[in-house]
């Protein structure tokens, strides 16, 4: 009934994981924690000023994954 899920099919094929900035299945990153953050997103964290507004945004997704709710 899903023929559209052709796509997402040959996605699962990479052996990647979600990366927890940006919410996309990549292939290749850096392990923080027990979380994953793709190359693009860590390499956009590493340009981003900590002035800038953006860097307010990782921050707010990282301290997700300093402090999980689970083991307060
Ligand atoms: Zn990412």
């Amino acid at each position: 009934m899903e023929v559209e899920n052709m796509n997402s099919n040959s996605l699962q094929k990479l052996n990647g994981e979600i990366c927890i900035i940006c919410d996309l299945k990549k292939s290749t990153g850096i392990h923080l924690y027990t979380s994953f953050i793709c190359v693009d997103c860590e390499k956009e964290m590493t340009n981003t000023q900590t002035s800038d507004p953006k860097y307010q945004y990782y921050l707010e997704k990282l301290r997700r994954v300093k402090n999980p709710p689970l083991y307060s």
